[in-house]
C-alpha cells in the first residue's frame, strides 16, 4: 500500500534523518516528515551556520590583529548582508544533500507538520497548519521534531529575537542586549563582540555556563569582560519597549538599556505541542517525553530522540539515539547509547571544552579527600605579538583512589579538537600515569596536559 510504511520519522533533523537513513539502508520502507528545511536546528538554524560565523569572526579578528605581526592591511571592512548570505546558501546546499541521499535510498519525504491520529496513523497538516494533506501508516513511529527557545513572558517579549531569528537577518545590528548565561548566549555575545558589535548580557546567576567547571566559567568571565562584553549579573529583564529604531529594555534592578535588538537565550523546550501526544497516551516526564534506554516510549510502537527526551540536547547524541534505534529494530541488533563522557564545547572566544566529572561533581561522588586537581594556565604562544593577550587553561580531575582520569577541561584556542581526542582516552579509563609517560608534542598548547607532573 502506497502510504503505508515501516517507519515513520517525524522531524528531519540530525536524529531524525540519521534513523531514516540507517532504517532504510537495512531495507525498510522508511517516510520522513518535515514542515521547514530538511536539516533541522543543527543543519539550519544551528550548530552549523553558528560555526561559520565563529569562523567568519576569528578571520575578522585575525585581520585586526595583523599590525601585530608586520602586516599592514590598510582597508578593513565588512559586509554582514554577504556573510549572512553566504551561510544561507551553504546551509540550503547540506539541506539539498541531505534531501537527495534520502532520495537514493529510497525514502519518501512528505513536506508539512505531523500529528498522531492514532497510535499507528500520523496526518500531516499543511504549512500553515490548517489543513490535513494526507495520513499514512507506520508499523513504527519515530519523534525526532527537536526543540524551540524559550520565550521570557515579559511586556514587549514580540520585540526580542531568539537564536533562529539570527540566521534570518538581512545585516548585523550596531548593537545587542542578549539575555541568558547559557551556550547560545555566550556564543553569540563573543560572535557579536568580535564583530564590533556593541553587547550586554544579562546574566540571572553570578556566573557564566551553569553546569560546566567553575574553572572554566570563571577563566570565561574574565576574558569575555576584557575583551569588551558587558556582562550584568544577578540581574534579570523586566520589560521590552520600543525606543525610536531600537529598543529601551528595562530591568529588575530598575536599571534600563538601550540597545538595536535584544535576543533571548534562556534554554529550548521539546517542540511537540501540535503532535497531539495525549492523542495516544504518551507519557511525560517533565516537558520532556518518557523513554527507556532504547528510546521507546509506554506506547510500544512510538520511539522518541533527540531534544524531546531528557538527555544531553546535542547534535552527536540524537544522531546515535537515531542509529541505535534503527540498528535495534530493523537491523536486530541489540545497541544502546553510551551516555559516559560525552564531551562538549562552547565555541565562544577562546572556546570552552570539557569531558567527564567537574572538580565539585568529583569530589561529591568520591569525596574530597579523593579527588587530586591537575591545572595550570598561561599565555599561548600564538598571542606573543598579539595587543590583547587571551589565557588558556588546562585542567585534570583525578581519582587518587584508582588515578583514573575523571574529567579533563579546557578553556583556550583548538580546545574542542584537543577535547575531542582526551575524551577518547578518558573512555578507555586511561590513568594519569599514562598522560604522565605519554612524550609532549612541542610546541603546543595541549602539550600541557602530559607535563603536569605531581
Ligand atoms: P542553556 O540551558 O545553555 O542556557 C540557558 C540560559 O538561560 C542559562 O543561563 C539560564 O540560567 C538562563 N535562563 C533560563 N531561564 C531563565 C529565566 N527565566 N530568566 C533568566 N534567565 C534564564 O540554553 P541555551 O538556550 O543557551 O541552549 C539550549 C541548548 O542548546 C543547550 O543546552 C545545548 O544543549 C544546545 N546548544 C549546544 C551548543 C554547543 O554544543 N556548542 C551551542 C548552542 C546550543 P540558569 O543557568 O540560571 O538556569
Amino acid at each position: 500500500m502506497e502510504d503505508k510504511f515501516d517507519l515513520i520519522v517525524i522531524g528531519a533533523g540530525s536524529g531524525g534523518l540519521a534513523s531514516a537513513k540507517r532504517a532504510a539502508s537495512y531495507g525498510a520502507n522508511v517516510a520522513v516528515i518535515e514542515g521547514s528545511e530538511i536539516g533541522g536546528t543543527c543543519v539550519i538554524r544551528g550548530c552549523v551556520p553558528k560555526k561559520l560565523m565563529v569562523y567568519a569572526a576569528k578571520n575578522r579578528q585575525a585581520l585586526y590583529n595583523s599590525d601585530a605581526y608586520g602586516l599592514t592591511v590598510s582597508e578593513k571592512s565588512f559586509s554582514s548582508r554577504t556573510l549572512l548570505n553566504k551561510i544561507r546558501n551553504e546551509v540550503l546546499r547540506l539541506s539539498e544533500i541531505h534531501r537527495k541521499s534520502m532520495e537514493k535510498l529510497n525514502i519518501k519525504v512528505f513536506k508539512g507538520w505531523g500529528r498522531f491520529l492514532n497510535k499507528k496513523e500520523v496526518q500531516i497538516l499543511s504549512s500553515n497548519k490548517k489543513k490535513v494533506t494526507k495520513s499514512i501508516y507506520g508499523e513504527k513511529i519515530l519523534i525526532a521534531v527537536g526543540g524551540e527557545p524559550n520565550i521570557l513572558n515579559v511586556p514587549g517579549k514580540e520585540l526580542a529575537w531568539t537564536s533562529d531569528d539570527i540566521f534570518r537577518l538581512d545585516q548585523f545590528p550596531k548593537s545587542i542586549t542578549i539575555i541568558g548565561g547559557g551556550y547560545i548566549a555566550c556564543e553569540f555575545a563573543c560572535i557579536f563582540n568580535d564583530f564590533g558589535i556593541e553587547v550586554n548580557q544579562i546574566i540571572r546567576r553570578d556566573s557564566l555556563l551553569t553546569g560546566f567547571d567553575t574553572d572554566l566559567s570563571a577563566f570565561l568571565k574574565d576574558e569575555m569582560v576584557e575583551s569588551g562584553i558587558k556582562l550584568q549579573f544577578k540581574e534579570e529583564l523586566e520589560s521590552i519597549n520600543q525606543s525610536g529604531l531600537g529598543l529601551e529594555i528595562s530591568l529588575h534592578s530598575g536599571s534600563t538599556l538601550h540597545s538595536d535588538n535584544l535576543l533571548m537565550a534562556t534554554g529550548r523546550s521539546p517542540r511537540i505541542n501540535d503532535l497531539n501526544l495525549s492523542n495516544i497516551g504518551i507519557k511525560m516526564i517533565g516537558k520532556y517525553i518518557e523513554v527507556d534506554e532504547v528510546n521507546q516510549t509506554n506506547v510500544s510502537n512510538v520511539f522518541a530522540i533527540g531534544d524531546v527526551v531528557d538527555k544531553p540536547n546535542l547534535t552527536p547524541v540524537a544522531i546515535e539515539q537515531g542509529r541505535v534505534f534503527s540498528d535495534n529494530i530493523f537491523g536486530n541488533l541489540k545497541r544502546v547509547v553510551n551516555y559516559e563522557y560525552i564531551p562538549k564545547a562552547v565555541f565562544t572566544n577562546p572556546e570552552i571544552s570539557t569531558v567527564g566529572l567537574t572538580e565539585s561533581e568529583a569530589k561529591k561522588l568520591y569525596n574530597n579527600e579523593n579527588i587530586e586537581i591537575f591545572k595550570c594556565s598561561f599565555t599561548p604562544m600564538s598571542n606573543t605579538f598579539k595587543v590583547k593577550k587571551s589565557k588558556s587553561m588546562l585542567k585534570l580531575v583525578v581519582n587518587k583512589l584508582d588515578n583514573r582520569v575523571l574529567g579533563c577541561h579546557m578553556f583556550g584556542e583548538s580546545s574542542s579538537e584537543i577535547i575531542q581526542m582526551a575524551s577518547v582516552a578518558i573512555n578507555a579509563g586511561v590513568t594519569k600515569e599514562i598522560f604522565d609517560m605519554t612524550m609532549a608534542l612541542h610546541p603546543t598548547v595541549s602539550e600541557e596536559f602530559v607535563t603536569m607532573y605531581r
